[in-house]
C-alpha cells in the first residue's frame, strides 16, 4: 500500500485557443484557460485531473482554481490515492466553493488509482455500456447556417442536435424549423440556460407545438433558484423539463426530488466534482428522474473523465459531450476512441487512459 502514496503534485495553466469562440451570458470565450494537476505515486504511476472553471456556472476562473490546487499540494503529498473518498470529503470542507478544483483533484486521484489497478475507470465504476453516444450542439446563428450546420452534422451520424434558446422566441423558432429541415431525422434537446420567466417558457412551448416541432428535451428554462417556476413549467408541458443549473451538489438533487420540478438532471463534473456526481447519479435513479450529462470547456482529460463516469454507471438518457477541441490542439491524447458520435471504451486503457502530449 506504501507504493500508493502521492509523491510528487505538480500543477499546470493551460491556455487554448478555441476553434470556435463560446458565448456565453457575459461575454464569448476565445480560449479554454483551465488548469490541471498532476500526481505521481510512489509506484510510479501518474494521474492527471483537470480543472474546467466558468465564472457563471461554479463561480471560479483559472487564477483561483490554480491557487486552490496550490494550496492543496502540501495536503495530498504523502495521502494514499487509495483513501480518494476522505480526501475529497477534507477538501470539501475547506474548499467548498471550488468545486472545479476540487474536481481535478479527484479526477487525479482516481486516475492514479485505477491506474495502479491496471482497470479502465469506467470499469471500476460499474463497466456497464462500453459505448456512448453524443449529441452535437448547433450554434446560435442565422437559420441558413444552421440549416446546413444539422445536415452536415446528420450526415456525419448524429442523431441528436442541442441548441441553446431563451433570447428570442421568433429568432429560436426559425433556427429549430432550419435545423429540422437540415436534418429531418434528428432528435432536438433544447437549452434555455435560465432564460425564460415560467409564463414565457410555457408560451415558447406552445409556439413550438403550433411550428408541429417537439424537443426530446427542455433544459433549465428558468433561474436556478426557482424550483417552483420550474415545476410551473413542467406541469404545462409533457416535454421532458430538466435540471442543469438547479443541480450542483446533492442536496440540489433533493430538493429538485421534493418539489418534483424536473424529468431529467444534468450532470457535470465540473459542477459537483466526481464523488458527489455518483450520489446525485443515485438520486436521480432512485426517483425516476432520468439522467444527462454534459460537459463545461474541458480538454480531452475531463471530456474522457466524462465519458468513463456516464459508461461506467450506465442508464445515462441525454450524452452532451461533443469535444470542443480539434484533436491537434488538445494537450491530451488517448482516452476513449471517439468517432463521431460515438466513444468507444477501450479494455486496455487503464485509468482515463490520456497521456500528456
Ligand atoms: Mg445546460
Amino acid at each position: 500500500m506504501e507504493s500508493l502514496k502521492i509523491k510528487k503534485v505538480s500543477i499546470e495553466a493551460v491556455n487554448i485557443k478555441l476553434e470556435a469562440p463560446f458565448t456565453i451570458a457575459i461575454g464569448t470565450k476565445y480560449n479554454i484557460e483551465n488548469a490541471f494537476i498532476r500526481i505521481e505515486l510512489e509506484n510510479g504511476v501518474e494521474g492527471f485531473g483537470e480543472a474546467a472553471p466558468l465564472e457563471p456556472i461554479n463561480g471560479e476562473n483559472q487564477a483561483t482554481a490554480l491557487a486552490t490546487l496550490h494550496a492543496c499540494k502540501d495536503f495530498l503529498t504523502g495521502k494514499r490515492v487509495s483513501d480518494y473518498r476522505s480526501i475529497s470529503r477534507h477538501l470539501k470542507t475547506v474548499f467548498w466553493a471550488q468545486v472545479t478544483a476540487r474536481c481535478a483533484i479527484e479526477m487525479a486521484l482516481l486516475d492514479a488509482f485505477t491506474k495502479s489497478l491496471d482497470l479502465p475507470l469506467y470499469k471500476f465504476l460499474g463497466g456497464s455500456e462500453k459505448r456512448i453516444e453524443t449529441d452535437y450542439t448547433v450554434d446560435i446563428v442565422p437559420p441558413p447556417v444552421a440549416r446546413k450546420n444539422a445536415a452536415i452534422l446528420a450526415g456525419k451520424g448524429y442523431r441528436m442536435l442541442k441548441t441553446k434558446v431563451g433570447k428570442n422566441i421568433s429568432e429560436d423558432i426559425d433556427r429549430l424549423l432550419a435545423i429540422r429541415e437540415g436534418a429531418p431525422d434528428c432528435g432536438i434537446t433544447l437549452d434555455a440556460n435560465q432564460g425564460f420567466s415560467p409564463p414565457e417558457a410555457v408560451h415558447f412551448l406552445e409556439e413550438l407545438e403550433v411550428n408541429k416541432l417537439r424537443p426530446l428535451l427542455f433544459e433549465q428554462p428558468v433561474v436556478k433558484y426557482d424550483l417552483a417556476g420550474m415545476k410551473f413549467v413542467k406541469d404545462h408541458t409533457s416535454v421532458p423539463v430538466g435540471a442543469d443549473e438547479t443541480v450542483f451538489t446533492s442536496a440540489d438533487a433533493v430538493n429538485v426530488v421534493r418539489s418534483g420540478c424536473a424529468d431529467v438532471i444534468n450532470i457535470k463534473l465540473m459542477k459537483s466534482g466526481i464523488i458527489e456526481a455518483l450520489d446525485i447519479a443515485a438520486m436521480a435513479r432512485s426517483a425516476n428522474i432520468n439522467l444527462m450529462i454534459g460537459c463545461m470547456l474541458e480538454t480531452r482529460l475531463a471530456l474522457s473523465c466524462a465519458v468513463h463516469f456516464a459508461a461506467g454507471l450506465g442508464g445515462f438518457s441525454f450524452i452532451d459531450l461533443d469535444p470542443h477541441l480539434n484533436p491537434d490542439d488538445d494537450p491530451f491524447g488517448g482516452g476513449p476512441a471517439f468517432t463521431d458520435p460515438v466513444y468507444v471504451l477501450s479494455d486496455d486503457q487503464a485509468g482515463i487512459g490520456v497521456f500528456r502530449k
